[in-house]
């Protein structure tokens, strides 16, 4: 029976990097650079609700983090230090093994240091807690809106709702087409470059996409105290979406777990946001205008207004079974 200090020991200790002391006291010692703000943010992965029992051990390694990094992303924020909490059935020594092959693949690609966490027996459950930094009044805010701002996205949206669908038998997608929506499902690319070249002074206010356009575009909104018109027909599209328009609206404006970020510049700044993406190598697109009246107005090319269903994800609405 391998005992839980043999498990941390073996795969969640790895050599030190910034920490004054990580893995192995009761607690972690950080130090936050001088003249920094610290940005923190957790979220929780459960099995069933926010990914397939089925999914491969380093892919789920992977998602865990990439989510929890897309929040820093959406912050401006560089990312330093994670904490991870982890609920496993029983001491699978090749299942952890993948499980942490995804997570420190990606954690080193962004220097990002694991200096704690948590492991006890349970249904399968991942919580992660982020540690990033950000320049002292820099850091993208949701409030930040302001009337006259275009709207822009990263990215294309919809992949990973499509790849939902796939994995679960609700429709087939051609082989090329399956393999590149299942990876927008597991393996979302956290966008921090960008969210760091955004806060240089480009963007007002930013969030990732996590619960579907609309929504999380919603959020800014309220918390701006502003509303919106989005061009429908501007909004960038997983390529699999041309062979199901019928699914535009769902997968794309209300699919979740795209991890692309959502922002808003004023016009003035559209050259830079777009050099910002070319830099960050991601590309950028308008998809609409940030206005005084509120609401979410979606209009077509032509400016007249487009009604789709409402959704999103909302773990405690309708949708969601609680
Ligand atoms: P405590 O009893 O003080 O909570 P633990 O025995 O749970 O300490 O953990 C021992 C050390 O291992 C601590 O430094 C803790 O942060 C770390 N740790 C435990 N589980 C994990 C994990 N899944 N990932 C990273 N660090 C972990
Ligand atoms: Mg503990």
């Amino acid at each position: 029976m391998t005992s839980e200090f043999a498990l941390i020991a073996r795969h969640f200790t790895r050599p030190g990097r910034s920490a004054i002391l990580g893995i192995g006291d009761d607690a972690a010692l950080l130090a936050p650079t001088a003249g920094m703000q610290l940005a923190v943010s957790v979220d929780a992965l459960v099995a069933g609700r926010h990914f397939l029992p089925s999914v491969a051990p380093e892919r789920l390694g992977h998602k865990a983090l990439a989510v929890n990094l897309s929040d820093l992303a959406a912050m401006g924020a560089v990312p330093r230090w994670a904490l991870l909490a982890i609920t496993l059935p029983a001491a699978d020594e090749a299942w952890l093994a993948g499980f942490t092959r995804g997570f420190f693949r990606l954690a080193e690609q962004h220097r990002v240091e694991l200096v704690g966490g948590d492991t006890t027996r349970g249904p399968l459950n991942i919580g992660i807690t982020v540690l990033g930094e950000v320049e002292a009044g820099r850091a993208l805010r949701r409030d930040g809106a302001r009337p006259g701002d275009d709207i822009w996205v990263s990215g294309q949206l919809g992949g990973a709702a499509l790849g939902l669908r796939h994995a679960r038998g609700e429709l087939s997608l051609a082989g090329a087409d399956a393999a590149a929506c299942r990876d927008r499902l597991d393996l979302p690319e956290p966008r921090l470059a960008l969210g760091r070249l955004l806060g240089d002074g480009l963007a007002h206010a930013a969030i990732d996409v996590s619960d579907g356009l609309l929504a999380d575009l919603g959020h800014i909104l309220d918390r701006s105290g502003v509303g919106a018109t989005v061009d429908y027909s501007a909004v960038p599209l997983e390529p699999a979406l041309a062979g199901n328009p019928g699914l535009i609206a769902a997968c794309a404006l209300h699919g979740g777990d795209d991890y692309e970020l959502c922002f808003t510049a004023p016009p003035g700044q559209a050259g830079a946001v777009c050099a910002a993406g070319a830099r960050a190598g991601v590309p950028v697109t308008r998809i609409g205008r940030i206005t005084a009246e509120p609401g979410l107005r979606l209009q077509d090319a032509a400016g007249r207004a487009v009604t789709v269903p409402c959704g999103g994800y909302d773990h405690f609405g309708d949708d969601g079974e609680g």
